[in-house]
């Protein structure tokens, strides 16, 4: 459930509120008291939060989901109501609302607690000086942003002027050719670079920028003299605005024959091409649960300017999984409208995969008769182009149009490849339903049996699933290795596990007076276990009560910490559980000392060792 905003009608607005729209920018940097963020993350609970991103359901104490930080199929995110606290157990990502929102939104601190802040309806405030975060390095970071954003706007402003003025006449005529009008030409803010070697630097400077601010927004180069010059030079600037309504970077096109034909701003600490797309501002808008993803700035810009508000561009790149992920998140499906050239087509196998990874459901449009939608629409018109999308192949129907095109199927050792080709396609099919109605279907066309190519994607499953396994292993040993700064061997998971399990149940008093009798601090295998077992007794010798939260920001959101605390242990009878896993703990602190005065051969420390075992041992 995304709350977006109201649909407007589609009367004609005035277009000079769109257009102060894209290019307004102004600096203020708020300040946060403790006071003041602990209230945004009282107001803000992190189900609420994370259930707008991740479909999570409950299973004990929590709620799990499908991880939104790494690609899963089995969910392994677990969000903790009472703790205000996630933590993903397969690729260790951890924290509270606030650290949620700075990882899935990519903001910064300052951005997040404002944007929380909002979401509550709370009073930002402005200029309180006096608090501890007023001098961090967070805040100096989130005013260079904001500086950058403004110069970009002013640039984008100064584009558009000059595009409007004498000096654009020739670029005007070509976005005439072009058939955009002038609505358009306002809403994207569209400008053009004149193509002199200072224009922008020259008044960019005259509005008090310096230079070095103004290369570090991407839009000036350094000579090796030391002396600038504009980047973009007689161009159709288009500005690349984010989905807060940011300006963050330009796409320059050449007008005719310049090269290269699209120049971008190259990434800076506000343009991030990986993670942004073109026009997913005003596409998020769209109310359409389909958006559809094109190659080209001009493609975009002209299927909005006949009404198609849902088609966005990457930025000049391929496919990203943040782009595709991010596609996911704003629409239900994503329609694939690439370029109809081999470039185009071989672009459009690769995002198939990336959005498939991302568990986005896609469709590909196949443009026949011109090179892509800009074009498209200009001859064959709007309704011939809506209909393609209705009628917009899904990948596998896709992907076996294109290969059965590169078989000679008469041929019975290529008919055989395409059926291991095929096979491999319909392994990769996670939805068994599609998997047998479009198996059919190709066996009837290829005249192979269905048995046949089945029996050939349970074989290719089954490799794949073991692979997956093995993958899934490594990579949740590496993660808890990096969380504890210690390496977890099969042999002392269990320990590991026992020794998770009782720093989590002793936070609760009852049990810590249990446990405190039995076990010391050095009986902990683990480094990070030892460092918060010292925390939890040092606190209650001082009379308190470890508070989750403190705990977390004592050793600095460190996940493993998280991951502890995180109220996932699904145990019934807590004073059973810390019995047995204090067992384990001790077994294993007399197995490693056994062994330690085994390998110093220390007879004598040994039968005390185990004599001490016998008489303490009755448990
Ligand atoms: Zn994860």
């Amino acid at each position: 459930m995304r709350v977006r905003e109201t649909s407007r009608p589609p009367a004609r607005r005035t277009l000079v509120t769109d257009f102060i729209k894209i290019y307004k920018g102004v600096i203020s940097v708020p300040k946060f008291s403790r006071e003041f963020i602990s209230e945004v993350m009282d107001k803000n609970d992190i189900v609420d939060i994370i259930s707008t991103y991740v479909k999570l359901k409950k299973t004990g104490g929590s709620l799990k989901g499908l991880c939104p930080f790494h690609n899963e199929k089995t969910p392994s995110f677990s969000v903790s109501p009472d703790k205000q606290l996630f933590y993903c157990f397969g690729c260790g990502v951890g924290g509270n609302v606030l650290d949620f929102v700075i990882k899935r939104e990519n903001l910064d601190f300052v951005e997040a607690v404002t944007s929380l802040a909002e979401r509550a309806r709370m009073e930002i405030p402005q200029d309180n000086y006096g608090s501890e975060y007023s001098k961090s390095a967070q805040d100096a970071a989130y005013e260079k942003k904001q500086l950058y954003y403004k110069i970009n706007s002013d640039a984008g402003r100064y584009f558009y002027d000059v595009l409007m003025s004498s000096a654009g006449t020739n670029a005007q005529q070509y976005l005439i050719s072009r058939k955009l009008d002038n609505s358009t030409i306002n809403k994207f803010g569209i400008g053009f670079a004149k193509d002199e070697w200072n224009a922008l630097l020259a008044h960019l400077r005259n509005k008090g920028y310096k230079d070095i601010d103004i290369e570090a927004a991407g839009l000036i180069v350094k000579r090796d003299n030391g002396e600038y010059y504009d980047r973009f030079r007689g161009r159709i600037m288009f500005p690349i605005i984010d989905v807060r309504g940011n300006v963050i970077g330009f796409g320059g096109r050449a007008m005719g024959d310049g090269q290269p034909k699209y120049l971008n701003s190259p990434e800076t600490v506000v343009f991030n091409k990986s993670r942004n797309l073109f026009a997913l501002n005003l596409a998020k808008n769209s109310k359409n649960s389909q958006m559809l993803i094109m190659e080209g700035y001009m493609d975009v810009v002209a299927v909005h300017q006949n009404g198609i508000i849902n088609a966005v561009a990457s930025l000049g790149t391929a496919l990203t999984s943040d782009q595709a992920k991010m596609l996911g998140r704003y629409s239900k499906e994503v329609v694939i409208c690439y370029d109809s050239d081999n470039a185009g087509q071989a672009a459009t196998e690769r995002a198939i995969e990336v959005l498939r990874e991302a568990n986005v459901k896609t469709k590909i449009l196949q443009i026949e008769g011109a090179k892509d939608p800009d074009e498209l629409i200009n001859i064959r018109g709007v309704e011939f182009f809506n209909n393609l999308v209705e009628n917009a192949k899904s990948a596998l129907e896709y992907k076996i149009h294109r290969l059965s095109a590169q078989y000679k199927l008469e041929n019975v050792d290529q008919k055989i490849e395409f059926t291991q080709r095929i096979a491999e396609i319909f392994a990769k099919v996670e939805n068994a339903v599609e998997r047998e109605a479009y198996l059919s279907k190709i066996s009837n066309d290829v005249g192979i049996s269905v048995e046949a190519i089945s029996a050939e994607i349970r074989r290719l499953r089954f490799k794949d699933e073991r692979a997956a396994e093995a993958r899934a292993e490594t990579v949740a040993a590496r993660v808890a290795e990096s969380n504890t700064g210690e390496r977890i061997t099969q042999k002392n998971k269990a320990v590991v596990a026992a020794e998770k399990l009782l720093l989590n149940l002793m936070c609760e008093k009852a049990i810590f007076n249990l446990a405190a009798n039995k076990i010391t601090i050095k009986d902990f295998s683990v480094l990070l276990h030892r460092q918060i077992a010292l925390y939890v007794y040092d606190t209650y010798k001082s009379g308190k009560k470890p508070d989750v939260h403190e705990v977390v920001s004592h050793f600095e959101g460190n996940p493993g910490v998280i991951e502890i605390l995180l109220d996932d242990k699904n145990v019934e009878d807590k004073e059973k559980a810390a019995i047995e896993s204090i067992n384990i703990v001790l077994e294993d602190t007399f197995r490693r000392k056994k062994e330690k005065l085994l390998a110093e051969g220390n007879e004598t420390e040994l039968l005390k060792l185990i004599n001490q075992k016998k008489k303490g041992g009755a448990e």
